[in-house]
């Protein structure tokens, strides 16, 4: 009796679509139930031998649906949990080095963390398919970051700990996707921040029945200054959703393009007024998502500020998450197609892809993005299946924005630090922890430990969550260029160099010793670690400072540029004190997560097919014009600065 509910329960869910998955499996299978999970469809079968033996019927049946297809074994064809146990650890050979052996029975999921996934997968697939016929569970792998990360394990200790809220609101974004919508004959765009400057970033896109926001960031200074921001700078601080006349429920979907604070830095907030639906990102975007949110959290806190969220805000949005990785199409309405493109800004970050309605209307944003070279990521995509508006990143867009390649600006920095250390002073390197850090990170180890005019016997230390930030990377090798990539595969991994050392203790004790590098969070000396060495190293001429990314016009890193020799920062006891900046003031461009001015010409040049439109964003005005003016020469094409609060109908 309880069969025949389940199989007309998902029938009801699946309408037409179950008759057709129906008769395509065959009999033997035991094809029990289907069920929508998220954007995917999952098939329960009492004999799942049947359909793992020949992987023609899954694609057969995924390509007849246009959906992904996800196999697993009915609940009564389900190994006990010791006794699978057991047998998967026999199963997979030592080498592989297992960390953990979890179950997830409301997904029939058998979680495998090894260091090695290679091993626990085999050759072709061959130990998992191993692993699911012998066990009926469904295996997936997780790898074991090669240096301790308590972000990772949290995040994922979370989703076992919650798999019962996770399981039922994936049900129910999976009916509310597969909702058929009437079809939309428009297609409009708001820009809700990040238009004409750099910062809480956002954008808007409405079908009649779908709304989807791309980004939803906080700017970064008053993000760290938390609700003070509110009566001061609030309009410039939180994207324009509350102008944009939609209510918090309205809202289909937020993507996320990736995890730095002024692109997601908002999305807790969501959380908190009552949003319930998914976020999209990369599996490493969430990952590095969590460490930032709870940081700023932390930072605003002990700055003795109110954050806009807390921590079981930040909790609530990563149990929302559906991650996809790159190439992987995904309906998140009935009519928008939601697809990742590497975008070579930082660990995980995505090009977005969107096409809206049956051939109707195909947006690309880029986010972030860097096209050229950099030593952790490969260049972004130019690549795209169609493509008729364009909205590109315009941080160095300005005419005058050509930062130097990589090579010189690798001298350049290098130079600077032998110098100071030569001249017994230390080099502070403020940086965003995720991203630049890691760059600083593989070229010192580059210069200081291979044979050349660099090579020097002098301790880098890494303060803030870089470290944490770095054990990430080594968790997805697989986003990474291939060199680094094998060398984290080989246990050769550069961010494990003993040249490293973490701060650990008093900085006041690295203060007083002899010359050394200091890598330290807080990448505009808004705050955090790299702000309480300048106070402790502004004194001393023979010290240096050294920026090497994108520094806020009203940052106290570009006051710092532009000659300030004075300034108030509060001393060890809290009290403000004016600190005399002696030390030198560098800077090197060229190690920019963003395109410069150059590569963001030809990225557009290159991409293909021709977009139609441009519409630029995430810079200062200036440069969103004049890079809007010389790509529409160009290209021959209309391309535009839109403001905040401007609605572009697109189709
Ligand atoms: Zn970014």
């Amino acid at each position: 009796m309880e069969e025949k509910s389940e199989a007309s329960k998902s029938k009801e869910q699946l309408g037409q679509l179950f008759d057709k998955i129906e008769a395509m499996l065959p009999k033997e299978a035991g094809f029990s139930k289907a069920e929508f999970e998220g954007p995917d469809i999952v098939l329960y079968m009492k004999n799942a031998k049947a359909v793992y033996q020949d992987d023609s019927i899954v694609r057969a049946i995924a390509s007849s649906i246009k959906k992904k297809l996800i196999i697993r074994s009915d609940e009564s064809a389900l190994m006990e949990v010791e006794k699978a146990r057991e047998l998967i650890k026999s199963i997979i050979p030592p080498e592989a080095v297992v960390a953990n052996i979890k179950f997830m029975p409301r997904f029939s999921e058998v979680y495998i963390e090894a260091l090695k996934p290679g091993l626990v997968i085999g050759k072709g697939g061959t130990t998992l398919k191993a692993i699911s016929m012998q066990t009926g569970w469904s295996p997936k792998v997780l790898r074991t970051p090669t240096m301790s990360c308590d972000t990772l394990s949290g995040v994922r200790q979370l989703m076992f700990n919650e798999e019962d809220f996770r399981k039922k609101f994936l049900t129910k974004i999976g009916k509310d996707i597969n909702r058929t919508l009437e079809k939309s004959e428009w297609f409009k765009a708001t820009a809700l921040g990040g238009y004409r400057e750099v910062g809480r970033s956002s954008l808007l896109l409405e079908t009649k029945g779908s709304k989807v926001i791309i980004d939803c960031g906080l700017s970064p200074e008053p993000a760290v200054r938390g609700v003070d921001a509110n009566t001061s700078s609030e309009n410039k601080a939180f994207p324009y959703l509350d102008s944009a006349n939609i209510s918090i429920n309205d809202i289909s979907a937020v993507i996320i393009t990736h995890s730095h604070m002024d692109h997601m830095g908002f999305v807790p907030y969501l959380f908190k007024y009552g949003y319930e639906g998914p976020v999209y990102c990369t599996p490493p975007t969430r990952d590095m998502a969590a460490l930032l949110l709870k940081d700023y959290v932390k930072l605003v806190q002990r700055s003795g500020g109110t954050p806009l969220y807390d921590e079981k805000d930040v909790r609530k949005m990563l149990l929302h998450v559906i991650t996809r990785e790159y190439n992987e199409v995904t309906n998140i309405t009935d009519e928008v197609k939601l697809t990742y493109h590497n975008a070579g800004h930082i660990l995980g970050s995505g090009i977005v892809h969107l096409h809206a309605g049956e051939g109707m209307y195909n947006i690309v944003h880029t986010g972030d993005m860097k096209y050229g070279y950099s030593r952790l990521l490969d260049p972004a995509s130019v690549k795209y299946p169609r493509i008729d508006a364009l909205f590109i990143e315009s941080t160095y867009g300005g005419h005058a924005d050509v930062t130097p390649n990589r090579n010189d600006a690798e001298r350049q920095f290098m130079e600077t630090i032998k110098r100071t250390v030569q001249g017994g002073g230390k080099v502070i390197i403020p940086v965003f922890a995720v991203g630049r850090a890691q760059e600083i990170q593989l070229a010192l180890e580059n210069y200081l430990t291979n044979d050349g005019p660099y090579k020097m016997d002098v301790p880098v230390f890494l303060d803030g969550m870089i470290l944490e930030a770095s054990a990430i990377h080594t968790a997805y090798p697989e986003y990474l260029k291939e060199g680094l990539r094998n060398r984290i595969l080989n246990n050769r991994s550069p961010f494990e160099s003993e040249i490293f050392e973490v701060m650990k203790g008093e900085r006041k004790d690295i203060v007083d010793k002899g010359p050394a590098i200091i890598i330290a969070s807080g990448g505009m000396l808004n705050g955090g670690a790299s702000l309480d060495y300048l106070r402790m190293l502004a004194d001393d001429p023979k010290n240096a400072v050294l920026f090497v990314g994108f520094n806020s016009a009203n940052s106290l890193a570009r006051r710092l540029q532009n000659g300030l020799r004075e300034v108030v920062l509060p001393d060890e006891d809290g009290r403000l004190a004016p600190v005399k900046i002696n030390l030198t003031v560098n800077t090197v461009d060229g190690f920019s997560g963003h395109s410069d001015r150059r590569q963001l010409m030809s990225f557009v040049e290159n991409i293909r097919p021709k977009p139609k439109t441009v519409y630029t964003m995430h810079g200062e005005e200036s440069k969103c014009e004049d890079l809007a003016r010389s790509i529409g020469r160009a290209l021959h094409v209309d391309a535009r600065a839109p403001m905040n609060l401007d609605t572009i109908r697109l189709k």
